[in-house]
């Protein structure tokens, strides 16, 4: 039997990849704009990273991590999210050296053990930023409207950007009390994973997909309700300068994020359109995250993205640009000489930076215009036994259905001037 690519993995083809570049270009050139740098970290680190950069209480942690030994006997992990990698690149190399904050963004693969459904892949990929080093509430306004512009630069329409502010440690732990009352009598009707989320982390049960759960926390005392001065006034300037900048936001006082080293703020962004797994970003503030894993107290804030959803959006709402023919101009060479010296001419044309073909099949003269109009390609570029003994090369417009005969020594000139024309 053929081999099968595993549950809950993609192949990208050509066809569908396009997209993916368009989208990946659309985020390098926003983050451009916004003086965001590329990081690129490996794919596997040390599983304590993630026991202790994701928390040990997460269902990341606890379910979904590619765990495995490898030779030298030590604990690896497949990266299931790269928060952890940036701050561990953060503290290795230094990073706090270099002038402040750092603006950082990447995009890649993350694995998870889920199971596999419409918008959830085991393989999955994630367009993230993280800024470290800055604790301003400017700069959570920044992550913010960057995902909000990025979204509007692609024509995204019907977004939901949900904030909150889960507070800090010391809020929390006020927080935690009155939450913990407030549910002690209802337990019993939690899920079972609530149940043991109740003494370790019971902000979590907030954030529960079992409608049992969604239930019974009704009414419950949210974050926003316990906020420290200086955590409210962090979160009521975050949503001011959001507001003056044009971005629409909903405060979701139920929202909390499934990680524990979140601190004030954390957003997520819905899209109602691609189903039930409708969020496409989540992200805020963890400014103890760096300290956990080893490194000197620094604030920091990000987000997460899946490509995969951001695709699925644009794709329902009709916003991928359509495909566009992949070559300028097909080579049609007729005859052994005429093959030699059109290979010639065609690599002139590309190192001039012209995506040119040429029939790679030995096809006839007729199969070969067939495949250039089906490639949707403008020009073929005849080059028979005749043009050759002439020096001429014919340049037929297939579009228009006209001709041309240029001598072959301004063949490059004539051809680069109808590109140029036509990009
Ligand atoms: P979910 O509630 O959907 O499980 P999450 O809280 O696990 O999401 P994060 O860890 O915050 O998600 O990751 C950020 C984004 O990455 C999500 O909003 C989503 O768009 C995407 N994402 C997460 N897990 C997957 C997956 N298994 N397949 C595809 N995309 C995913
Ligand atoms: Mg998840």
């Amino acid at each position: 039997m053929a081999i099968q690519r595993p549950k809950g993995t993609q192949d990208l083809l050509p066809g569908t990849i396009e997209q993916w570049q368009y989208l990946e270009e659309t985020i390098r050139s926003v983050c451009r704009e916004y003086g965001y740098e590329e990081i690129r970290t490996p794919m596997f680190e040390a599983t304590e990273l993630f026991q202790r950069g994701v928390g040990q209480t997460t269902d990341i942690v606890k379910k979904e991590m590619y765990t495995f030994q490898d030779k030298g006997d030590r604990s690896m992990t497949l990266r299931p999210e790269m928060t952890a990698s940036v701050c561990r690149a953060y503290v290795e190399d230094k990073l706090y050296g270099q002038p402040q904050p750092m603006k950082l963004y990447y995009i890649g693969p993350m694995f998870r053990y889920e199971r596999p459904q419409s918008g959830r892949f085991r393989q999955f990929h994630q367009f993230g930023i993280e800024v470290l080093g800055a604790d301003q509430p400017i700069v959570d306004a920044e992550v913010i409207s960057l995902v909000w512009n990025l979204y509007k630069r692609l024509g995204l329409i019907g977004l939901e950007v949900h904030v909150n502010s889960v507070g800090c440690p010391i809020c929390r732990a006020r927080h935690r009390e009155q939450l913990q009352e407030f549910l002690a009598a209802r337990k019993s009707k939690l899920c079972n994973d609530c149940q043991e989320r109740f003494e370790r982390n019971p902000l979590r049960i907030l954030d529960c997909k079992n409608p049992s759960c969604q239930e019974e926390t009704v009414g419950a005392p949210t974050t926003k309700d316990t906020l420290c001065e200086d955590c409210s006034t962090h979160f009521e300037k975050v949503l001011a300068i959001l507001g003056r900048a044009g971005v629409v936001y909903r405060v979701n006082p139920r929202l909390v994020r499934g990680l524990d080293y979140y601190t004030k703020t954390a957003f997520e962004v819905m899209v109602e359109e691609i189903g039930a797994q409708s969020a496409i970003c989540g992200g805020g503030r963890y400014d103890k995250l760096v300290e956990e894993i080893g490194g000197p107290p620094t604030p920091g804030i990000g987000f997460a993205m899946g490509i995969e959803r951001v695709l699925a959006a644009l794709q329902v709402q009709h916003k991928l640009p359509e495909e566009k023919p992949k070559l300028f101009a097909m080579l049609i060479a007729l005859g052994e000489q005429a093959q030699i010296e059109g290979f010639a001419l065609l690599s002139d044309l590309r190192s001039q930076g012209m995506p040119v073909g040429m029939d790679l099949l030995g096809r006839s003269l007729k199969n070969q215009l067939k495949s250039a109009n089906r490639q949707g390609v403008r020009y073929a570029l005849i080059l028979g036994e005749e043009e050759l003994a002439r020096k001429v090369l014919v340049i037929r417009d297939l579009t228009l259905g006209e001709q041309m005969e240029v001598s072959l020594v301004d063949a490059v000139e004539e051809i680069n001037k109808k590109y140029q024309r036509g990009v």
